[in-house]
């Protein structure tokens, strides 16, 4: 008989499953805990639900995390994992500890359709959408296995970024349920503001997101015009660069936070050049879009032809961001030691998942030299 994982269930998805099992819902309550805050995965340790529930959940229902494959840790306290999602692909997730928080850096699918050419799983395509589950596991596990790694009682994941493999409003429907389980005090209680998705510009589900599960958001942009962003985004030549902005506009409405993360990969020649700063300031400027941008040292793989911007390049690029009021920063990479720094994740995947962990990381572990903006146009938390 099959049984259902309940890993793959909001709560309210798993209230509707006790239902069907003749259940009420705050008994849904109680297994939500015992299985997000307590990291359970076998109902005979459940011992505040009813035997008969208990029972039943043995026969109907499974908590399965995914297999783990590796596991990395860095000498900076960065680890890696590679999860074995089936049919030979594999996703990485990424937990970057910092003074004041731990993030984690989840994959939304195994490879990615969008195709930008300075990312390494885009060049390996696109496997599948990874499930609510598959999703929820990377974080089930990571947390619950780093509160015992690192002997804590409370929580150790405060942030969640969705910068790993893939693009996740492009798997929207299992997305939002993960989301709401980050969320859900009886689950994680992660805050809105410390949810982060990042998307390449799926303009509709911009719109989407921000009325079903408005959390905070980047957009990786890496250009300033759209003859250069559809050659490093293909994704642009269906939604260009105005389009999207006008959908961060319409996003902020309802975003937790009061700027979008704008993404921008330093390529050398390529996207680093004075005149790009001065036209990623128009652009801001023309659209009134509140943001901060996060400089992004490329990592440079072979099938991408590009180089790495060097950093008296990147580090002008911010200054001239910087002094036109942009708040800016750079992003520091972490993990090196064990290729988990932006762009360097790779999955052991069969054909073309692979990577986007770079993504995990590049966003994630940044943590930057922040240059302080002659004046200021958006807010920073962290
Ligand atoms: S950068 Fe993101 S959206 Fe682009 S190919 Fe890589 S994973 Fe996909």
């Amino acid at each position: 008989m099959t049984t259902a994982n309940l890993l793959e269930f909001d709560l309210e998805g798993l209230a509707a499953f006790c239902e069907k099992l003749g259940e009420k819902r705050f008994r849904a309550t109680q297994l939500f805990r015992w299985i997000h805050q307590r990291g359970a995965s076998d109902f005979a340790q459940m011992t505040d639900l009813a035997k008969s529930l208990r029972e039943k959940l043995a026969t109907t229902a499974r908590v399965e995390a995914l297999p783990v494959v590796t596991q990395h840790e860095s000498k900076d306290g960065t680890i890696k994992w590679l999860f074995d999602v089936g049919d030979g692909n594999a996703v990485e997730a990424v937990f970057i500890p910092e003074d004041d928080r731990g993030t984690l850096c989840v994959s939304s699918q195994a490879g990615c359709a969008v195709g930008c050419r300075f990312c390494s799983t885009g060049h390996q395509g696109f496997s599948r959408n990874l499930s609510t589950g598959e999703i929820v596991a990377q974080l089930w596990f990571a947390e619950h296995f780093l509160r015992k790694h690192l002997k804590r009682d409370e929580r150790v994941i405060s942030n969640v970024v969705m910068m790993g493999m893939g693009e996740p409003l492009q798997n929207y429907t299992a997305l939002v349920p993960a989301l709401r389980t980050m969320l859900d005090d009886n689950a994680y209680g992660l805050s809105r503001r410390r949810v982060t998705v990042s998307t390449s510009g799926v303009v509709p589900m911009i719109d989407r997101l921000g009325a079903d599960c408005p959390v905070a958001m980047a957009v990786s942009l890496h250009a300033p015009n759209d003859a250069l962003r559809d050659d490093l985004v293909p994704l642009n030549r269906k939604y260009p660069i105005a389009e999207l902005l006008e959908a961060c506009k319409r996003y902020l409405a309802h975003a937790p936070r009061d700027f979008i993360t704008f993404e921008y990969c330093m390529l050398d020649g390529v996207n680093d050049q004075p005149e790009h700063a001065r036209q990623l300031v128009e652009l801001v400027r023309a659209h009134g879009v509140s943001c901060k941008f996060n400089l992004i040292p490329f990592n440079p793989f072979p099938a991408s032809g590009l180089l790495r911007s060097p950093q008296p390049q990147v580090l002008a690029f911010a200054k001239a961001l910087s002094e036109a009021g942009l708040v800016t920063t750079v992003r520091k990479t972490r993990g090196d030691d064990i290729d988990a720094a932006c762009g360097q994740l790779a999955g052991d995947v069969k054909d073309r998942t692979r990577a986007a962990e770079r993504m995990a990381q590049r966003r994630v572990s940044e943590r930057t030299v922040v240059l302080h903006p002659v004046r200021k146009t958006t807010p920073q938390e962290h």
